[in-house]
């Protein structure tokens, strides 16, 4: 039999990413296909490219989406902004640090690494130690909400600290951009990078990235050519401008950034910091409810992303059974643990659309629900009161 049109099943994402996609973008991305070099197209170009500073806080010019997902981004800024033989400092305290210290590897720079705990912020102590053993680095890279393990660090200190040793710095704000409070042009950010699918409601595949004066000119200055053609930011920048004549790069993917338009807009129309504001809300009436089921929150108070929260998975419960009975009987999604963390938490997300009172309560109903039914006591009912009771409190 021929194959069928795919039609996937309707579920509830609460894992790392993505989101719950908003259906106010899942219908933009339904639009008609136009030009990419349309008029109007390029009118909706530079409209994005607003709302996107809007979303980093920053007047940057070079604030665009790079044509591909979050970890795109990352090479983008990698790939430009490191030159052979450029030592990076790298912090890493989970996968995505890891990440960048691989990337640093392929551009041909020399990473340097600054260790912290999986589950914990990086220690702004050990970034300054590292910069005055190597007076040498070029530049300082590091994430502000880990995904791999829901620690937050502290990016405007780290980033201050990079610049008293004269380092550009690359930020990963794929999971914080939208969640949580980032401020590129306050906190001196001089090559930050996100993703779609996360924060912002939208669907996986786009990646905003922003370049201030002083990553632009490491940019222009290299001694070396780029090594990607296709994220060459000096090829790019001649598609996505802030020249008004635009030249053929690559064709966009129109009509997912039609998507991230309408995500952006609806951005906008909450307000950024009430964004930020209503996560934390979320968050903390998801941690009531985990809290209220017996269940422990692995990472120290003040470094718990909003928008992502590992939960230790009991004793004597198949971490992996709870998560599948979970999608099959609930349509819910909620994420394993990674490297150091496998099988050791649960990562509950409440990014964007996602991040809202029926998730939180479908969830902790859910889990509750399943951890009794698998002999692991739970108190259900108390736990959904202690949820409404932080709502309304
Ligand atoms: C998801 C994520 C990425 C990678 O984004 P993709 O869209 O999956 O390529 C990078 N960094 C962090 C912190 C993330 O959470």
């Amino acid at each position: 039999m021929a194959i069928q049109s795919f039609n996937p099943p309707t579920r509830t994402l609460m894992g790392p990413g993505p989101a719950d996609v908003h259906p106010r973008v899942l219908a933009a991305l339904g639009r008609p296909t136009i030009g990419h070099l349309d008029p109007a197209f390029v009118a909706m170009m530079d409209e994005t490219k607003a709302l996107l500073r809007g979303a980093f806080l920053t007047q940057n010019l070079l604030t665009m989406p790079v044509s591909a997902p979050g970890s795109a981004g990352m090479e983008t800024c990698f790939v430009n902004l490191v030159e052979p033989g450029d030592k990076v400092i790298v912090c890493v305290n989970g996968v995505f640090g890891g990440r960048m210290v691989e990337n640093v590897r392929r551009a041909g720079g020399e990473p340097v690494l600054v260790a912290d705990p999986w589950g914990r912020a990086v220690d702004p102590n050990k970034l300054a130690e590292a910069l005055k053993a190597h007076p040498d680095a070029r530049l300082v890279a590091l994430v502000q909400a880990e995904t791999s393990t829901g620690a937050s660090s502290d990016v405007k200190t780290l980033v201050e600290i990079a610049h008293d040793h004269d380092c550009l710095t690359i930020v990963d704000a794929v999971t914080s951009l939208g969640g949580s409070e980032l401020r590129v042009d306050a906190w001196g950010l001089d090559a930050v990078y996100s993703g779609s699918q996360k924060c912002l409601s939208c669907t996986p595949g786009l990646s905003p990235v922003s370049f201030n004066e002083r990553a632009l000119a490491k940019v222009k200055g290299r001694s070396t050519q780029v090594g990607s053609w296709f994220l060459d930011l000096n090829l790019v920048m001649g598609y996505w401008g802030p020249e008004q004549k635009r030249t053929y790069h690559h064709t966009a993917p129109i009509n997912a950034l039609y998507g991230l338009h309408e995500a952006l807009v609806m951005l906008q129309e909450e307000g950024l910091e009430n964004a930020w504001a209503r996560h934390r809300r979320n968050h903390l009436a998801l941690r009531a409810g985990l809290e209220a089921l017996g269940l422990e929150l692995p990472v120290p108070e003040a470094e718990r992303l909003p928008q992502l929260n590992a939960v230790r998975v009991p004793g004597g419960v198949d971490e992996a059974l709870v998560r599948a009975r979970l999608l099959a009987e609930y349509n819910l999604e909620i994420g394993a643990g990674l490297g150091d963390l496998a099988g050791k938490v649960w990562r509950i997300g409440l990014m964007g659309y996602s991040s809202r009172r029926t998730n939180i309560m479908l969830c902790i109903g859910a889990l509750g629900t399943v951890l009794n039914d698998l002999g692991h006591p739970a108190d259900t009912g108390a736990a959904l009161a202690a949820v409404q009771a932080a709502l309304a409190g």
